[in-house]
């Protein structure tokens, strides 16, 4: 069994797209292992997104992702990372395929209303920045 970090981005919160999107979730078999709703401050949200912190889109990144509330979550499943990312659809919800959530609900490539970690190793980061142990559920 494989665990990947979920959030769902502010831009999706306050459209209040957060039952629809975890309905995409649970519909796809994925299991929510740990859920919870915060809002990061922007030093929070540098930290979260280190590994683009050269990217030119870091600071406008960061602080949209600070703008308003967020939902985490850990989901699990055989290969969740992989699935999860397709569910989500590409980056720019421009090239997103039909039915994925960034196609359905992104607005543009920073504002794409969803986050899933791209690998095992940004999925142990992701996952412990948000989560302690007794947080997460063994199922
Ligand atoms: N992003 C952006 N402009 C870009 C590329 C990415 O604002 O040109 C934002 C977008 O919100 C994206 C996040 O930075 O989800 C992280 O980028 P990454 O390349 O890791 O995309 P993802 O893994 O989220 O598809
Ligand atoms: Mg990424």
């Amino acid at each position: 069994m494989e665990q990947t970090l979920a959030i769902i981005k502010p831009d999706a919160v306050e459209r209040n797209l957060v039952g629809e999107i975890l309905k995409r979730v649970e519909e796809a078999g994925l299991r929510i292992a740990a859920l919870k709703m915060l809002k990061l401050s922007k030093e929070e949200a540098q930290g979260f997104y280190y590994v683009h912190r050269e990217r030119p889109f870091f600071d406008s990144l960061t602080d949209f992702m600070s703008s308003g509330p967020i939902v985490v979550a850990i989901l699990q499943g055989e290969k969740a990372i992989e699935r999860w990312r397709s569910l989500m659809g590409a980056t720019d919800p421009a090239k997103a395929e039909e039915g994925t959530i960034r196609k359905a609900f992104g607005l543009n490539v920073e504002k794409n209303s969803v986050h899933g970690s791209d690998s095992p190793e940004s999925a142990a980061y992701e996952i412990a920045y948000f989560f302690s142990k007794v947080e997460v559920v063994n199922s």
